[in-house]
Parts: structure tokens; sequence; C-alpha cells
């Protein structure tokens, strides 16, 4: 799961990206409202993590714009103590939860995973479903009923962004700004080498799940009748 964390705050936003790290997160974190902005506008995120009172520009701000662009990511706004206005502003603009400072890190784990059990089927023990196959993240194994196969980590991040797409497409600018980041210097057809990694990886398995090409569009995944 990639996230995003805007927050000024340095000690608070350096704690945070810590724990995320620690807690096999990808974190991207960014300390005022326009790079808050422009990174959220770019959509590669599973999961906003927004603080509200911020330089150049606003929480609530950001959040009004990237909704307007019809992206639905996943937003926890973190609220300074007592800004009862801030947060039904919030949640009024389109935040999925909120938080207020100062907050237990244990309980910022919790809501995020809450809302990425919400999102896609990412259960309990971190494991996702698709299909008759299970992938878990954490030990890079994929599944089906009693096989299971070793993924690499670029692998497992693929299946998990393809996975938590459902039936979306995903093109290859969007698998590579995920994977690698956006100013990789990664070609198109590194992408094609991992999805046939994976493609074999679930032919082994012989698992009902593949992984279709949409042709000048991406991938998708899809479960064989
Ligand atoms: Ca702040």
């Amino acid at each position: 799961m990639r996230i995003l964390l805007v927050e000024d705050e340095l000690h608070l936003a350096e704690a945070l990206t810590q724990i995320l790290i620690k807690n096999n997160f990808t974190v991207d974190s960014v300390y005022d409202g326009e790079a808050g902005l422009d990174n959220a506008l770019s959509n590669i995120y599973d999961l906003i993590i927004l603080d509200i009172m911020l330089p150049k520009l606003d929480g609530i701000s950001i959040l009004r714009n990237i909704r307007k662009e019809g992206i639905a990511t996943a937003v926890i706004l973190l609220t300074a103590r007592g800004e009862i206005s801030d947060k039904v502003i919030g949640l009024d603009s389109g935040a999925d939860d909120y938080l207020a400072k100062p907050f237990a890190t244990e309980e910022l784990l919790a809501r995020i995973r809450a809302l990425s059990r919400r999102k896609g089927e990412v259960l309990p023990d971190n494991t996702l479903k698709f299909g008759d196959i299970e992938l878990n993240p954490a030990i890079l194994k994929l599944s089906k009923e009693a096989r299971d196969v070793k993924l690499i980590l670029k692998e497992s991040e693929l299946l998990e962004l393809l996975i938590l797409r459902k039936n979306a497409v995903a093109s290859k600018e969007l698998i590579i700004e995920k994977l690698w980041g956006f100013d990789a210097e990664v070609e198109h057809n590194h992408v094609e080498v991992y999805i046939s990694f994976l493609r074999k990886k679930l032919a082994f398995l012989e698992s009902e799940v593949t992984i279709n090409t949409i042709r000048g569009v991406g991938y998708v995944l899809e479960v064989k009748s």
C-alpha cells in the first residue's frame, strides 16, 4: 500500500513515516499543501493522511480539489484538538475518517486497516483474496488452497495493485509510478516482464485467475469461467 502523508510538523511527519514504513507501507511525505495537492492529483496512492492546517494550501482545499477531480482515494484528516467545525467540514468535503491530535499511533494504524478492508478485500492478517488465490504481501507468498509459491517483491506489489483495483484496468504508467515512483527510469517492458513472471506463477498454481492484457490500455485481473 502506498500512502501519501501531508503534514507540516516535521517531528510528527518523521515519526509517522517511520511507523508506517515499519508496518510495511510505502510512504511519500510532503510538508506543505501545494506539494500535497500535486502528489495527491497523481492518483497513485491507496491512502492519504492529510493535516488540515498547512502552509500554502490547507487540507480541506486539497481534499475538495482531489474529489472534484474524481479521485476517490481514502483520506484520513488530522485535526488539531477541539477543531470540531473542521471535523464536520472535513467529512462533508469527502474525508473518510479523521483523527484528533494528539493521537496514539496504534489508533492511526487501526484506522488505516479499517479503511483498507473497506476498499479491497484485505483480510485481518493482511492477505488479499481474488478468485481462488490468496496473496500475503508481508511474506511474499501467493497461494491457492494447499499450493503456494514465493514471489519477489515487485511481483507481490504488482499483484497487490491489480487485486486492489478489482475490475478496473491498471495502465503501465500507473504501474510504473506505483512500483518504482515518479522519477524512476523504467521502461514499459519492465512491466511486461513482471506480468509474464506473475502469469507463470498463476499457471503453476493452476489458478482460475488470469491477467488480461487490454491492448493500448493496460492490465486487469479476471477469473476464468
Ligand atoms: Ca499543521
